[in-house]
């Protein structure tokens, strides 16, 4: 990709440089490491930087009570066991998402459900509410891209139906609904600290919750069932080892002190590239809900306008701007048509179970368009460069 090489119309590319590099970090992180590896306390059984961490981590999105786990896919099993989902239940989730939400419920034996998602590329609350059934237990709402799905609407919904409300925020830490931080709105939110998330430390994942009920349950869960003032080998309920450690913890403790700055440079960029976007022929930017007070920009998504993409293939137009240096890349397939997914939910019903989510497909099959967020941290002139490379391959069409 970042090789000098030839645009496809054999002149020469938009841009020949990279973007900005992922992780961003410094002496700070080697301090903070330093002093993990040099307490001796590397699993955090007296948990110092881990607390320190889960509380600014909790304190950022108003939420009462984090915990702290291995990574962000197991963060979503331990919140649908916490919330009392079982083996057999109906989790209800959009099929525009990574394979690890829809594989965190399959993981207990629960089955995912999958409502279709709106313009924005969020779960639908109209589509949740058609899919439920008298077997479903749960909802997660994935904050897309770091954008929070229809949260008012979901814990209505769920409210009235006594369902389990669970967030699944792993692209969206730092953002806000309605004023508000994600993560602890529905009963449980969980985040991930993996290696391309906005926060990072290689691995990780973060429970929310509000309610003290559910996050000790939760607690439990992630610490081989053990009781939050018990005794050691006091096991009260089946739990796994599911830590975080200190070392992960120095390093997440050192990357949310770059967080604000982070996210305020996203949001300037993601506005600059949506003011040039908007006014570009063939592309359509996307229309969020403007109860998102704050989007984490983990994803930039845009669209091939529809009216453009009988003439315009994605695969194409993708190849084309590659060539042009501008690293956009193709997204998801939706999950309601994943092998893996379709097929181990048939082993656990013994029958085979389809979902039509023509929304998802038709955008994931010929519109949407993604760029991640370490482009979003470069200048101004990359972004300039990126609607000029977007603005010459939709040219090229012409
Ligand atoms: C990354 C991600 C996860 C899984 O997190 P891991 O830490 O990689 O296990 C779950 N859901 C979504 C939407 C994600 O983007």
């Amino acid at each position: 990709m970042n090789k000098p090489h030839l645009a496809t119309d054999g002149g020469s590319p938009v841009r020949t440089q990279p973007f900005a590099e992922w992780p961003i970090f410094g002496e700070l992180e080697e301090k903070l490491v330093l002093e993990a590896v040099r307490s001796g306390n590397w699993g955090g059984v007296s948990p110092d930087k881990i607390r320190q961490f889960e509380e600014k981590f909790a304190a950022l999105h108003d939420a009462r009570y984090a915990i702290s786990v291995n990574n962000g896919t197991i963060a979503l099993s331990i919140a649908l066991l916490a919330g009392g989902v079982d083996a057999g239940d109906e989790v209800i989730m959009p099929p525009y998402t990574f394979i690890a939400t829809a594989t965190a419920a399959l993981l207990i034996g629960a089955i995912p459900v999958f409502a279709d998602v709106d313009e924005s590329m969020l779960l639908d609350p109209e589509r949740v509410e058609a899919a439920i059934t008298s077997s479903t237990k749960a909802i997660i709402a994935v904050h897309l891209a770091g954008a929070p799905a229809n949260m008012t609407k979901l814990k209505e919904i769920s409210d009235r139906h006594g369902l389990v409300l669970i967030e699944d925020a792993a692209q969206a830490v730092g953002a806000r609904w309605e004023e508000r931080g994600v993560g602890a709105i529905g009963d449980l939110g969980t985040f991930s600290l993996q290696s391309s998330k906005n926060l990072n430390c290689g691995e990780g994942g973060v429970i929310l919750s509000n309610n003290e009920a559910l996050a000790d349950h939760a607690w439990s869960l992630h610490n081989c069932g053990r009781v939050g003032n018990g005794k050691w080998y006091q096991h009260d309920i089946v739990g796994w080892n599911f830590r975080f450690s200190e070392i992960q913890a120095a390093l997440a403790v050192a990357q949310l002190t770059r967080l604000e700055d982070q996210m305020a440079i996203r949001e300037q960029r993601a506005k600059q590239l949506n003011d040039r976007l908007s006014a570009m022929e063939g592309i359509r930017t996307v229309a969020y809900d403007s109860r998102i007070t704050r989007h984490a920009n983990h994803l930039y998504l845009f669209k091939l306008d529809r009216g453009i993409t009988d003439q315009v293939d994605k695969a194409d137009f993708i190849r084309k701007l590659n060539a042009e240096g501008i690293p956009v890349t193709d997204g998801y397939v939706p999950l309601n048509a994943n092998a893996a997914i379709i097929n181990r939910t048939r082993e656990l019903l013994g029958v085979e179970r389809r979902y039509s989510c023509p929304a998802a497909e038709r955008a994931a099959d010929k519109e949407v368009l993604w760029l991640y967020q370490n482009v979003l941290l470069g200048s101004e002139s990359d972004i300039e460069d990126i609607a000029a490379g977007i603005e010459k391959v939709i040219q090229s069409y012409q």
